[in-house]
């Protein structure tokens, strides 16, 4: 196990509400946890919402989840709020160049292949049928007869024409026009669990996080994961190691197994036999999810392991409380 980097997932893993979003993630109740567009705020997630309890929880909750490589985002779409009032409640309006007037009228160019006279589409209909107004003639086929050349607007304002228009941003709170250079715009994203997130794993994290708050509220100075030095020089990884005061103290070593089948092999108890032997704590538990085989629990009766078979975490903290409990 590598040693946990700047932000440790065990204190992330630690907390009910990231509990609860994982495990509805990990059921596939939610595939993509997609944001909900709201008018006056852009975004929402009621879902993580109703996890958290307060709305403005929820970003800096889902960026934890992001910056510990829990969840994965996808960029969704670009909220513009008004600069003003905050309002997310923005339209676009299309301007003239000239004056900045949004009232304009958007029209396609047409151009008669034939004559090659080229004018707005409204100037070519006489009720149901397209006529050149300059040759007369009668207009059937797009591609063929005419082809449209583009767009071209005319401003009702200043009579003026153009065909790039000048997008602002209205914004329907507080009716204030702000450019795009005055703009508020921010990224909204929809989040999946990254790939390497499965059941297994976080039950794993959930379970460190448990235990080791049990063991601290013990009074026992708790450190996950945890290197220890061996009689013979060698270091040793344990999932958990906690001491009652100082370093200098035996300490009591717990290791963690999980099997996806029916029962844990023995194999991780050979594992642990290794380490304690070298490293002789005073005590040393294997936590086995969901059972060990018969193998291996007869194995860590000889080795003196405290095997604790649970299916889930409460029962492992359960019956790892009793244990500590008897000498
Ligand atoms: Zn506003
Ligand atoms: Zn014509
Ligand atoms: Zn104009």
């Amino acid at each position: 196990m590598q040693q946990p980097e700047k932000k440790e997932p065990s204190d992330l893993y630690r907390n009910h509400d990231v509990h609860m979003l994982l495990s509805k993630l990990l059921s596939g109740e939610i595939v993509t946890l997609e944001p909900v567009y709201d008018s006056e705020t852009g975004y929402r997630y009621p879902v993580v919402e109703a996890i958290v309890g307060e709305a403005s929880r929820v970003e800096p909750f889902l960026k934890n989840l992001y910056d510990a490589g829990v969840l994965e985002k996808k960029l969704y779409d670009k909220i513009i709020f008004c600069p003003k009032c905050s309002s997310a409640n923005v339209s676009i309006h299309y301007c003239c160049p000239f004056c900045k007037s949004y009232n304009i009228q958007k029209s396609s160019l047409v151009e008669h292949v034939k004559c090659g006279y080229m004018d707005v589409e409204e100037k070519f209909s006489e009720g149901d049928v397209r006529i050149c107004p300059k040759c007369q003639e009668e207009l059937v086929k797009i591609d063929v007869d005419y082809r449209k050349a583009g767009i071209w607007c005319t401003c009702k304002d200043c009579g003026k024409s153009f065909d790039i228009p000048v997008p602002t941003h209205f914004c329907r709170n507080c009716h204030t026009t702000s450019t795009f250079e005055e703009a508020i715009i921010k990224d909204a994203y929809s989040y999946t669990l990254k790939e390497n997130v499965t059941a297994e794993s976080s039950l794993n994290w959930f379970l460190v996080a448990a235990i080791r708050e049990l063991l601290s509220n013990e009074g026992l100075t708790v450190e996950s994961p945890s290197l220890l030095k061996g009689k013979s020089g060698a270091n040793h990884t344990f999932d958990i190691v906690a001491y009652k005061g100082d370093k200098s103290q035996k300490a009591i070593v717990v290791d963690l197994a999980m099997s996806t089948g029916t029962v844990v092999s023995e194999q991780p108890v050979i594992a642990l036999f290794a380490k304690i032997f070298d490293v002789s704590p005073e005590r040393a538990f294997l936590i086995a999810i969901p059972k060990l085989s018969e193998n291996g629990k007869k194995m860590t009766e000889l080795y003196k392991i405290r095997a604790i078979e649970a299916k889930n975490q409460e029962e492992a903290i359960a019956s790892l409380k009793k244990s500590l409990k008897t000498a």
